[in-house]
């Protein structure tokens, strides 16, 4: 998802596609498995292959990582290589237009090498059909010149890994993803493994935090350390002015209260969302589509972005005909019942 900002325009907090600033002064990607906080049943596995590829002295099997955005699928790229002590060079499906683009990609790689490819959803066709047989056999047909005197020539290439990464798995064809050896899939952060990825981020950038502060900005960072990292640098500013440059729960939950995220991390698309359900649809089902087009979101975000936590904390669920909000949803949004007795909706 490229989502492009201009200066004058202020990024949204709850996006967790990358926006200026993310990528600041300092990198704040761990470099190796033991600096990778959480996702232990994923790094448990993964460790295991890396050191039996290493023994073997082979290429890692190629890899797909899939779940919701900011959850380090990139990081994790860069930890696997870096553990197997190979490059890795990284583009992205829509990158990669013509075959020509990773026919260079792959020629140019050297043995061992990890490419990674992130939304590998999004590849085109041509594209793919050329990776099953660099995936399979580390080869590819190319073809050179048109028409009747076209020849196609079989190129051999080093034995690299493919690391793919998508948000959505499920529109992986089935020839692309049964050629990953490997298939790992990366779930939210609990809250106290965001305080520690927060923890860690602060001594990086220099800034002052006290665990409860630390805390209180994993509560509200939505299971992802992409936004637990942005809502640190933006509190970081606020506790300069207003708290003397150290980040306290109260330094954090002012700033966070004034950008307008609530103690569970939700911010007004979540609360129309859930809100537009209640009060349009009587709680649900209601299909995707509809309620998007109702908020006038679209409905990639809201599945992408928004439901996979409200979902976790346990405030929307999924149904064969739509989406509804629970009764937790309805206690947090401050609404005790519905009443719709005259025919007329009333939130009480
Ligand atoms: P994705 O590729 O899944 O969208 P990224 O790998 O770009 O996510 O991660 C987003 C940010 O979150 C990174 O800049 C990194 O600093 C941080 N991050 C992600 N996972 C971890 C982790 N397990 N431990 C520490 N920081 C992490």
């Amino acid at each position: 998802m490229a989502l492009e900002f201009s200066q004058e325009m202020e990024a949204p907090l709850i996006t967790t596609s990358l926006i200026p600033g993310d990528s600041g002064e300092v990198n704040l990607r761990p470099q190796t498995l033991s600096e990778y906080t959480g996702q232990e049943k994923a790094k448990g596995n993964l460790s295991v292959y890396i050191e039996a590829a290493r023994r073997r002295n082979e290429p890692l099997d190629h890899v797909l990582l899939y779940g919701p955005p900011g959850l380090g699928k990139t990081t994790l790229a860069g930890v696997i290589a870096n553990e197997m002590g190979v490059n890795l060079r990284v583009t992205s499906g829509p990158a990669i237009e013509k075959t020509g683009d990773l026919a260079a990609l792959l020629t140019n790689l050297s043995e061992g090498d990890i490419l990674f490819i992130d939304e590998i959803h999004r590849l085109n066709r041509v594209v793919e059909e050329l990776l099953y047989p660099a995936m399979e056999d580390y080869a590819i047909d190319i073809i050179i010149g048109k028409g009747p005197s076209a020849n196609s020539i079989r190129l051999d290439l080093p034995k690299f890994t493919l690391i793919g990464a998508t948000t959505r798995a499920g529109q992986l064809s089935s020839p692309l993803r049964d050629r990953f050896g490997v298939s790992l899939r990366l779930e939210l952060y609990q809250p106290e493994e965001l305080q520690k990825i927060i923890l860690r981020s602060a001594a990086l950038l220099g800034t002052e935090i006290d665990p409860e502060g630390a805390f209180e900005i994993a509560s509200r960072s939505r299971g992802t350390p992409r936004l637990a990292n942005r809502m640190l640098r933006r509190v970081r500013d606020f506790a300069l002015i207003d708290h003397d440059g150290v980040i306290t729960k109260e330094a954090a939950d002012d700033a966070l209260n004034r950008l307008e995220v609530d103690h569970l991390g939700l911010d007004d698309t979540d609360r129309r969302m859930l809100m537009s359900i209640i009060q349009n649809y009587g709680g649900g089902p209601v299909g995707l589509d509809t309620l998007a087009a109702t908020i006038g979101e679209e409905a990639i975000t809201l599945e992408d972005i928004y439901e996979p936590y409200l979902m976790q904390i346990g405030f929307l669920t999924r149904t064969p005909r739509g989406r509804c909000v629970t009764q937790l949803a309805y206690r947090h949004l401050g609404i005790d019942h519905i009443a719709n007795d005259d025919g007329q909706l009333r939130i009480e």
